[in-house]
C-alpha cells in the first residue's frame, strides 16, 4: 500500500540530501547536491538524487526554485521569501524583506482567479561582483 503524502519513509539517502540542503544557503542545483552526497554515498546515481529532490519537494521539506529553461535550484528554507540572482556570477541569494501578500489579493481581484502564492525574483549584480567590476574599471582607467 502506498504511504500517504508526508509519511514517506525517510531513507538514508533522502535524509542525507535534506541535510546537505539544510547546511547551505547557496540554493544549489541537483548536480551540486549530487557531488556533495557522493562523498558519503559514492555509488549513488544522479537520477536517485533527482528523484529524492522531487520527493522532498512534494513532501514540503524543501522548495524547488524553477528558473524556466535553466536548472532548478533547491532551498531547504520553505518559508515564503524572495530571491536575488546575480547575472554576473550566477549565485542566488535570499532577500530579507517582507513578502507582499497584498500582491496575491491584487492579482486575484484583477483576474478573478484563485491565487495560491507568488514568487518574486530580483536580478542584477551582487556586492562581490560590483566590487570586482569596480576594481577592473580602476585598473583600466
Ligand atoms: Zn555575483
Ligand atoms: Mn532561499
Amino acid at each position: 500500500m502506498r504511504e500517504p503524502r508526508g509519511f514517506q519513509r525517510m531513507t538514508r539517502q533522502r535524509r542525507l540530501i535534506l541535510e546537505v540542503l539544510r547546511n547551505t544557503t547557496s540554493h544549489p542545483t541537483a548536480d551540486w547536491v549530487y557531488e556533495q552526497v557522493r562523498r558519503y554515498i559514492p555509488n549513488i546515481s544522479l537520477g536517485t538524487v533527482y528523484r529524492n529532490l522531487k520527493l522532498l519537494t512534494e513532501m514540503g521539506e524543501i522548495q524547488e526554485l524553477n528558473y524556466g529553461s535553466t536548472h532548478s535550484r533547491f532551498d531547504a528554507n520553505i518559508q515564503p521569501h524572495y530571491h536575488f540572482t546575480c547575472k554576473v556570477c550566477g549565485r542566488c541569494f535570499d532577500v530579507d524583506m517582507e513578502v507582499r501578500a497584498q500582491l496575491e489579493r491584487e492579482a486575484a481581484a484583477r483576474t478573478g482567479f484563485k491565487v495560491d502564492y507568488h514568487r518574486l525574483e530580483f536580478y542584477g549584480t551582487c556586492e562581490e561582483c560590483l566590487r570586482k567590476t569596480g576594481r577592473e574599471e580602476d585598473a583600466a582607467g
